[in-house]
């Protein structure tokens, strides 16, 4: 397809496509991707001598093995990635390389993808791997876009994507506020499930800011949503796991032959092994349970504006004991005002036309013309339950929140239809989104990383790293972008850096950004709860106490479970033993650079 077919082919829509929008998204979905095409100057890449094949096994044994592979599943099933690299869109991402790409866009690329239609196929797939020594990388959906999307951390991976064709839910339990969903579920496809079922009032799901990510796939790599429900991971219940060896297993009490309670009691007997299944690369989900909300009998979605930088201390302590009992009831959202200047979708030339990070002058400037009008911070929260009760916590919050000065609290009903916060209140009530795209316009060919580090709900530790991330990106000449993500005891820091993806100045500023910021935030005793496949390898090494005694455990739980080191090389920063000492490990010294040297012989 051309690039300009690309830009006027419509917005793929579920049913049709499990990855696709939910007709009551159409249009928003239809502005979105005009937006971003409008922005777009990237040409289309051209590529030679294909597929890339991955290190430690010779070309012609590799086309073989895949040309054996296709005759076990069916030609149809297996994709060889040797056509020019199609970067897409959110709603029409690739699963072939990262379309938000730091690096060369040859780095994180896929040799091939291959579509599973079950468990057994999967099984398939690894015992293939296992026999010819081939790197697999599994994806659900591969929208984790700001964190690799869909790429594989060593480049010609056979990347498996299990969304395509196990796509089913397959249960859903409205007694018990359950469900068993597959990899290619979508929360978009979840929640037009339980509409089709007339139960989306009855029970809520759990959303991200964009509702396109598989749930199973957000889950295990420990994303968040904005319910009370919001810890993914926390509210799982059972897994279906296929190990690199092959074998399945049924963690919690799926392990019991006839049991009754896999997605009511997530632990069963004995250890708990489903975390070492998040984050990591020790097995392919392949089935897990999700609990659902009760809805909670009524909502009321409310904003609160501070006006200078200095506030956010205050704030933090005065959220932290309403956090921490409940009264502040959801993960909510403190936002900067640039991020909220640049979620109007538009380009950052329309604010400013010079270099370097856009001046807070322009930026409260612009922001003053805002329905929310001038303001620093920017609170979104959402009350649940019954008027009574909402009201009691309402009085309670503006009460606290109104003791700093210049504190607003913005009435909904001033806001018109379009303005973020509806985005937000959506959100908080389970109803999935898109809205949340529209910062990437900040930069033409936008793309983001996120820094994300965790931290306690304190105002020193807001404030400390508020002042680093801004003396950081003002070294680096970049917009600053802060959003606190406050859960029940600690806080995520997400911050994107938005760049062009065409512009391989922007992307080594951004990259060196990053680097430090990971770096010096660590310093202080930051860590991140996620990163970017680039920058796996440093944050792993930042949990280093006792001499990386945690990282020489997960190597071992590795090589046990993983000895041809087949399933995710490097994913999270662990080696298999294969490649270790072969200088795979990304840092600032390796640069742009993904690859070792070989790896060892089968
Ligand atoms: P989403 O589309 O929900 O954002 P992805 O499908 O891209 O998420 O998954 C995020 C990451 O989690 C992937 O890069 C992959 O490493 C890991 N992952 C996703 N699905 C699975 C799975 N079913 N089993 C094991 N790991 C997975």
């Amino acid at each position: 397809m051309s690039f300009a077919e690309e830009a006027k082919s419509d917005v793929p829509t579920l049913p049709g496509t499990h990855s696709g929008i939910p007709t009551y998204l159409l249009e928003k979905a239809r502005k979105a991707k005009e937006g971003i095409f409008e922005g777009r100057t990237k040409p289309q890449n051209e590529r030679q001598k294909l597929p890339v094949v991955p290190q430690g096994i010779e070309r012609d044994e590799f086309l073989k093995a895949l040309a054996e592979l296709k005759s076990q599943l069916g030609d149809e099933h297996i994709e060889i990635n040797d056509k020019p690299l199609r970067d897409g869109w959110y709603m029409e991402h690739p699963n072939t390389h990262d379309s938000m790409t730091i690096l060369d866009e040859e780095e994180f690329v896929a040799s091939a993808i291959v579509y599973p239609g079950s468990t057994e196929e999967v099984q398939q797939i690894v015992h293939w791997a296992n026999k010819h020594r081939v790197p697999i990388f599994p994806i659900s959906m591969g929208r984790n876009l700001g964190y690799g999307g869909a790429a594989p951390r060593v480049r010609g991976s056979v990347t498996v994507d299990l969304g395509k064709r196990m796509n089913k839910i397959l249960d859903i339990n409205p007694e018990d506020y359950t469900c068993l969903v597959e990899p290619g579920v979508s929360f978009y496809a979840l929640y037009e499930a339980l509409k089709e079922k007339g139960l989306e009032e009855h029970m809520w799901i759990d959303t991200p800011d964009l509702g396109g990510g598989s749930v199973i796939g957000n889950t295990v790599d420990r994303g968040v949503g904005y319910t009370p429900y919001g810890d993914h991971w926390a509210m799982h219940s059972g897994l279906e796991v296929v190990l690199p060896m092959g074998e399945v297993i049924r963690t919690g009490m799926g392990a019991l032959p006839g049991n009754n309670t896999w997605q009511a009691f997530p632990y069963g007997f004995g250890p708990y092994s489903d975390g070492i299944f998040s984050q990591s690369n020790y097995g392919i989900v392949t089935k897990m349970g999700m609990t659902l909300m009760p809805n909670p009998g009524g909502y009321e979605a409310f904003m609160y504006t501070f006006a200078k930088d200095e506030d956010l201390e205050q704030l933090m302590e005065i959220i932290r004991p309403l956090r921490i009992s409940n009264i502040l009831e959801n993960v909510a959202q403190v936002r900067h005002v640039t991020q909220s200047l640049a979620a109007i979708g538009q380009p950052r030339t329309r604010f400013y036309s010079g270099t370097g990070p856009v001046p807070q002058e322009v930026i409260h400037a612009a922001a003053a013309q805002t329905p929310l009008g001038d303001h620093s911070w920017a609170y979104y929260g959402m009350a649940y339950g019954p008027s009574h009760i909402r009201a009691h916590k309402l009085a309670l919050i503006d009460q606290e929140f109104k003791r700093i000065p210049g504190a607003r609290r913005i009435d909904p009903a001033t806001l018109p239809e379009d303005e973020y916060f509806w985005a937000r209140e959506r959100v908080a009530r389970g109803v999935p989104d898109i809205h949340e795209l529209r910062w990437v316009n900040w930069a033409p060919n936008g793309a983001h990383i996120a820094f994300s580090p965790v931290s306690p709900i304190r105002g020193r530790d807001a404030m400390k790293l508020f002042a680093l991330g801004k003396r950081i990106h003002e070294q680096y000449g970049i917009d600053f972008f802060p959003a606190f993500c406050v859960g029940l005891r600690e806080m995520h820091l997400i911050v994107e850096i938005v760049f062009d993806r065409a512009d391989a100045e922007q992307k080594a500023r951004a990259l060196g950004c990053l680097r430090d910021l990971v770096d010096q935030a660590a310093r202080e005793g930051y860590g991140e709860y996620r990163t970017h496949l680039v920058l796996m390898d440093q944050v792993a090494g930042t949990y280093s106490w006792n001499d990386g005694a945690l990282m020489k455990f997960n190597e071992r739980l590795k090589d046990a479970l993983d000895p041809n080191g087949i399933l995710a090389p490097g994913r999270c920063g662990i080696w298999p033993k294969r490649y270790r000492g072969r200088g795979w490990e990304m840092t600032r010294e390796s640069g742009g650079q993904s690859e070792g040297d070989g790896v060892e012989s089968a």
